[in-house]
Parts: structure tokens; C-alpha cells; sequence
């Protein structure tokens, strides 16, 4: 594996507590899964109050995540646009649906059997990408659900995911190409499905080659 290169993300500001969401190691998977359930339930329930940046003016929903508790595969998108702001689900609309497809065909599996979640739960105004201190303010809810679902690899959509868990100076296309930790689950990098939308399907066949690299590393 000498191509493949290995980066920690820094600590980040979220604004929790020094030990919200904080993995110091691998987490055990023989957990009580009821009891994770509960607290994402909890998380999510404090996820709807939380006022921590702006971006809280601007939403109809907070949109905390949704999934599979014990999925081995946890993938991170952006943030939520209209139509995940209107039905309080992250990614629905035609990025969702792509996303649907590309898990059924490249890890044969369906999203509920994964579990998925922004870096920001709120939308911002007209879909702009987040700004470092929206995601600072954020991203120790992400590290918390991170921390319970206690998947084996990360599938990082796009380069806010891929930069807000991993200390990197690339962009995703070149990132993809490497294996990134964070906390030391494996990060694999790839494209955010509206990037894949736009771009057409040189890009959704790449998209497709990370998520298979993905699936083998959690050993689907
Ligand atoms: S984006 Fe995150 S930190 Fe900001 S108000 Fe929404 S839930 Fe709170």
C-alpha cells in the first residue's frame, strides 16, 4: 500500500464540550445498538433546538442524519438544500436518487442499510457551501454520530465532508485516488452526487469506483 497515503484531521472548534464526539480509538462494535439508537434519538432532539450559528434563521428543518445504526459504511454529504429542508431527510431530490442508485449497484445494498448524515444540519441560504464557522459550530454533532454508529470506512461526499474530517489541501479528485483516516476509521474520498448530476458520467463512474473501494474496505 505505499501509494496510499494516511492524514489525521486536526482537532476542530465545534463548540461542544472537549469530549463531545471525541474518539480517542477505534470504538468496540459490540454495543448495545438499542441504547445507540437512543442517543442519536437524544442527539437529534438537541440537533431541532440548537440556535449555535446563523444558519439556524434559515431552516424550516434541521436535518440530523438517518440510517442504519450498525452500518459498517457512514457517508457524509454537505449540508441540506431545499427539498432536505422540506422533508427533514438528507438527501432527497435527484442527488438522493443517484445516491440510491449507486449504492445499489456498486456495494448491492440499499440506503437504509447504511447511515447518512451532513456536516451541517441546517440549509444555508440559496444552497451556499457552509462557511468554516457554521461547520465548526456543527461538526461535534457529526463527531457524536460518528462515534455511535461506529462504522469502519467513511465515504466523504464532496470536498466540504472530505476537508471538514480530513486536514487536506487537495480537492476530492485528486483525493480519491488516496485513503484517508480520520480518528482511524478509513476515509474515502469521492464526489458529492450534484457535482456527479452536473458533470455527467465520467463523473458517476467514478463515483461508482469509490464507493466499490469503499464497500471492499468495510468488507461488505
Ligand atoms: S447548522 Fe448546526 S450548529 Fe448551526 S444552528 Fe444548525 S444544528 Fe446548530
Amino acid at each position: 500500500m505505499d501509494n496510499i497515503s494516511k492524514t489525521y484531521s486536526e482537532e476542530i472548534d465545534t463548540g461542544m464540550s472537549a469530549n463531545d464526539g471525541v474518539l480517542s480509538h477505534r470504538p468496540s462494535h459490540n454495543k448495545d445498538f438499542c441504547l445507540v439508537a437512543e442517543e442519536l434519538d437524544l442527539l437529534s432532539v438537541k440537533v431541532d433546538g440548537c440556535k449555535k450559528c446563523e444558519l439556524h434563521n434559515f431552516r424550516q428543518n434541521a436535518v440530523f442524519g438517518e440510517g442504519n445504526v450498525q452500518s459498517k459504511i457512514f457517508l457524509v454529504g454537505e449540508a441540506p438544500g431545499y427539498n432536505e429542508d422540506i422533508q427533514k431527510r438528507p438527501f432527497v431530490g435527484r442527488s438522493g436518487k443517484l445516491l440510491d442508485q449507486l449504492i445499489e449497484e456498486a456495494l448491492g445494498s440499499t440506503r437504509a442499510s447504511l447511515y447518512i448524515a451532513n456536516v451541517v444540519k441546517c440549509r444555508p441560504p440559496d444552497n451556499r457551501t457552509p462557511q468554516k464557522l457554521e461547520i465548526n459550530s456543527c461538526l461535534g454533532y457529526l463527531n457524536k454520530q460518528i462515534e455511535l454508529v461506529s462504522p469502519k470506512v467513511i465515504i466523504a461526499l464532496g470536498n466540504t465532508a472530505f476537508k471538514a474530517l480530513v486536514d487536506a489541501t487537495e480537492g476530492v479528485t485528486q483525493a480519491r485516488l488516496n485513503l484517508y483516516s480520520y480518528r482511524d476509521i478509513d476515509v474515502v474520498p469521492t464526489f458529492h452526487p450534484s457535482a456527479a448530476l452536473r458533470n455527467g458520467k465520467r463523473v458517476v463512474d467514478m463515483m461508482r469506483e469509490d464507493l466499490v473501494k469503499a464497500g471492499r474496505l468495510a468488507c461488505l
